[in-house]
């Protein structure tokens, strides 16, 4: 789908409410009252939205990527707590039982017990789960016990936003809007229980098995994993998928891993995989053998379709993953288009799959510049962290006018790379990223 159009139903969703409220032709009230349940109504709106952006549907990922459907999804839910919390204070009506001359409680506001204490409720507990997401590691809960809180909770507190809204809405009282927000919440359900119900069910249909697991570098894994009883999976290099391995097809513990092998060479997939916690620091038990489940492919790290007469990839530490992933397959493909590869590490010890990208450059003509920041002594590459001084010596104006440039790795390099880039004059649309954190 057109990310144009994904922006127009977003839109469309949002303000549908605002919208029927606002040709519904009921008397003004003071503008006070009108942007209380104006905030209020727009931040339902936007909660609902919200299970919509999780990351998990394709079709939105695949298009605006991951890392811009991460950044909505945090930016919004903290307007639509901005507009929670100051909902109940813009209002000046009275709060009293609607009079006989005014039922449409125009003039009144309801004091339906049910109706204020729902939305007291809700407007207690979304600061607690906005709060919980953005500092979630003080929070101290594993992530996937934070991820089950996390969709339970917006789930309760949706459920009572629309027990509130229905009750104590003044424009809800339409029954055209009433039967909007209750479509709305039974669209945010639905995603839930498709997330949660049907897309285990349908990874129960192809499993996967673990087929091989070994260290290629420091803390660094190669896990390979094979298709059972089917074709495996359709993708473009580059993207990533949730994968759990050793877990019922159900089960919450599944990781964002990036597909290090292209599509064209094979079957299998590959993944390069840093430790870093529960289950990262789990890999060398692995036993081939085991089972394992797939969600994806998502993300838009791609470069299919894209014409640039050259591609520049700049990769820190564990970022190489995805970007060895569209070097293979453009070698596979016999790309005729130069590529260039800023390589960064801490050590040499992390470096992975040197001899292929050797190979790379000597059969592709691929430019592998390596970087460490903790060379050892007879270190011949460059030295330092792979900045903009370093970014500036390999590719020069012309490239960084036409060429398409990938990055990927820590967020303080992307940074750095990101700046760089626009700085020099790189137009923001020949530059792709992909972060593997969304702090
Ligand atoms: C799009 C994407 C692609 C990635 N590709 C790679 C890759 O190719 N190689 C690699 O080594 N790492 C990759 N990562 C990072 C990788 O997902 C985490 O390092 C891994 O999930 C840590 O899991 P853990 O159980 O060992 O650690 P935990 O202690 O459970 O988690 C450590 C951190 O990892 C992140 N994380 C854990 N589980 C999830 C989850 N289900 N969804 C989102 N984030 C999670 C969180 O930020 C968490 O704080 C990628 C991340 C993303 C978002």
């Amino acid at each position: 789908m057109n990310p144009r159009l994904l922006i127009l139903i977003y839109l469309f969703m949002v303000l549908l409410p605002l919208g029927l409220s606002w040709v519904g032709g009921r008397p003004p009230r003071s503008v006070w009252d009108e942007l209380a349940s104006g905030a209020g109504m727009l931040a339902f709106a936007i909660i609902l939205a919200e299970f919509l952006l999780s990351g998990r549907f394709r079709a939105i990922s695949a298009r605006i990527g991951m890392d811009v459907t991460m950044r909505f999804h945090q930016l919004l839910a903290r307007s639509a707590l901005a507009l929670a919390l100051v909902h109940p204070y813009l209002y000046r009506a009275p709060f009293n039982p609607p009079h006989p001359w005014d039922v449409t409680r125009q003039l009144t506001l309801s004091t339906d017990v049910a109706g204020i204490v729902t939305g007291f409720l809700a407007w207690m507990l979304l600061p607690a789960l906005v709060l919980l997401a953005v500092d979630r590691e003080q929070g101290g809960f594993r992530y996937e016990t934070w991820r089950l809180m996390h969709g339970l909770g917006a789930a309760l507190v949706a459920g009572l936003i629309l027990y509130h809204t229905l009750n104590s809405g003044r424009y809800s009282q339409d029954p055209i809007l009433a039967r909007v927000w209750i479509g709305l919440f039974l669209v945010a359900l639905t995603s839930l229980a498709f997330i949660y119900l049907v897309k285990p069910a349908l990874k129960r249909q192809s499993p996967w098995v673990v087929d091989a697991v070994q260290s290629i570098g420091l803390n660094i894994w190669e896990l390979t994993i094979a298709p059972r009883g089917h074709k495996g999976l359709r993708y473009q290099a580059g993207q990533f998928v949730w994968l759990n391995v050793g877990s019922s097809a159900a089960s919450l513990n599944e990781n964002p891993f990036s597909i290090s092998s292209a599509p064209k060479s094979g079957n299998k997939l590959q993944f390069i995989i840093k430790e870093l916690g529960d289950f990262t620091r789990t890999l060398g038990q692995i036993v081939p053998g085991t089972q394992a489940y797939v969600d994806g492919p998502h993300g838009n790290l791609v470069i299919s379709g894209r014409t640039e007469p050259g591609i520049a990839l700049i990769a820190g530490g564990v970022g190489i993953a995805p970007l060895l992933g569209i070097l293979r397959q453009l070698h596979h493909d016999k790309d005729t288009r130069p590529t260039a590869l800023i390589y960064g590490n801490r050590v040499e010890a992390q470096i992975v799959c040197r001899d292929e990208l050797e190979t790379l450059a000597c059969e592709h003509g691929t430019k592998i510049v390596h970087a460490l920041y903790e060379p050892p002594a007879d270190w011949t590459g460059h030295v330092g962290m792979c900045d903009a001084d370093l970014i500036r010596r390999v590719f020069g104006r012309s490239e960084m006018r036409q060429w398409l440039f990938i990055l990927c790795g820590p967020p303080i390099m992307m940074e750095v790379a990101e700046e760089t880039l626009i700085g020099m004059g790189v137009p923001a649309r020949q530059i792709l990223s992909e972060r593997f954190n969304y702090e």
